[in-house]
């Protein structure tokens, strides 16, 4: 008889877990399962960050920190911005928080109400359809598409804009496409907001240290024209191997700065304290191992776009940037889900189906190469056995 709020039935989710259970569930029951759906490096945490949490721990850093982080750790991250993208960045503005989501549901809570709109990337992260609808904000989707390396066109964004419009949200190098949106596009997206001061942009640049072939992540804080009204979503998740740390960060216009660590204060409080030492670590120890795993991600970039393409009726755009290939499967006869399924079930291959991150995912399928060179080679096998005897 229990009443819940309203709220929660608009609340979504990520079917990535519901893959990755039923996978695990298989697994369990004996089968061999390759996981090529979960958004995850496979690689542990370099050493010296875990040392550097460890020793945390023996030195005492048993209590809260800042709301908004560690003093050291936020210089820290303005220092690693100002050495990626050249950008000064008043360490005042970085506000530290568990992983790359609560930025975006802070962001929701803060711009979406009802009659509120707000455009996000479809296919794009599931969480921000998610986040906006649970404010009863319209969701306005921003239709990614592969003739355009599924980077957005600014042209179609501008024209989604209404006076009712109060959040953009762009995400490059992006899930689930791995799609990066060329600098062009992006200069022409700024240029355009000129025209709407009242729009404020999330920019999740949680991939921005993979991206591939000779290509550079641009960032949005590269524009000061819109520092004002700039959020920038960034973390350690998937750069250092640490999504089961939860540690992320974003910078804030400095207007809502008081407003977010007031969320923070009310949500979580901090960072657990060791997780922010080893994210200090990270950020200004050697980054040699982040190298190497980007380095292994190329490699197995290679392998899984060339090997999607051989397969009957799959064509798959070079993905340009993050951990993930998004193949066009509607040649197959097969609908994403349908695909996801068999797949998993028939093939012992998980994937996520395009439709998990919205609509306009459909006749598309996530794979996520943060495997094996070995297990993609066999799982992309195993694929070709499934559409073969289907033909
Ligand atoms: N943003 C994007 C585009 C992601 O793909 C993910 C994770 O899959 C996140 C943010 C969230 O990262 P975190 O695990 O740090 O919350």
């Amino acid at each position: 008889d229990l009443k819940l709020a309203a709220g929660m039935s608009r609340l979504g989710t990520e079917s990535a877990f519901v893959v990755l259970a039923r996978a695990g569930a298989l697994a369990a029951e004996g089968r061999d399962i390759i996981n090529l759906g979960i958004g995850q490096p496979d690689f542990r945490t370099p050493d010296h960050i875990v040392e550097a949490a460890v020793k945390a721990l023996h030195d005492g850093a048993h209590g809260y920190t800042p709301a908004n982080g560690l003093p050291q750790l936020r210089a820290a991250v303005a220092a690693d911005l100002h050495r990626r993208h050249g950008t000064e960045v008043n360490p005042d503005r970085v506000v530290v928080v568990p992983g790359g989501k609560p930025t975006m549901f802070f962001a929701a809570l803060m711009f979406g109400e009802p009659g509120a709109e707000i455009i996000y990337p479809n296919p794009g992260f599931p969480i921000y359809e998610s986040v906006i609808n649970y404010t009863s904000a319209t969701p306005v989707p921003m239709a990614l598409k592969e003739e355009n390396g599924f980077a957005f066109s600014a042209e179609e964004v501008l024209a989604q804009i209404t006076p009712a419009t109060r959040l953009i949200i762009i995400n490059s190098p992006a899930n689930p496409t791995g799609g990066v949106t060329p600098k062009a596009e992006i200069d022409k997206l700024v240029a355009g907001l000129a025209a709407h001061p009242q729009v404020a942009i999330l920019s999740d640049e949680i991939y921005s240290t993979m991206l591939y072939g000779g290509r550079e992540h641009v960032s949005l804080l590269q524009y000061p024209e819109i520092r004002d009204r700039l959020i920038v979503l960034d973390g350690w998740s998937k750069r250092y191997a640490m999504t089961g740390w939860r540690l992320g960060y974003a910078v804030w216009p400095e207007a809502l700065v008081p407003h977010v660590t007031r969320l923070c204060v009310n949500d979580h409080s901090c960072v657990n304290a060791a997780t922010q030492f080893a994210g200090i670590a990270a950020l200004e120890g050697p980054q040699d191992a982040v190298d190497a795993m980007n380095a292994a991600f190329d490699e197995r970039r290679k392998v899984i776009v060339e090997g999607l393409n051989a397969l009957p009726g799959v064509r798959c755009a070079d993905a340009a940037g993050a951990f993930y290939a998004f193949p066009n499967i509607e040649a197959t006869g097969l609908t994403a889900m349908e695909a996801q399924t068999a797949f998993l079930e028939e093939a012992g291959v998980a994937t996520v189906a395009g439709t998990s991150f919205g609509r306009y995912g459909e006749g598309y399928l996530r794979f996520s190469y943060a495997n094996s060179t070995d297990n993609i080679r066999e799982a992309l096998r195993r694929i070709r056995g499934l559409l073969e005897a289907r033909q």
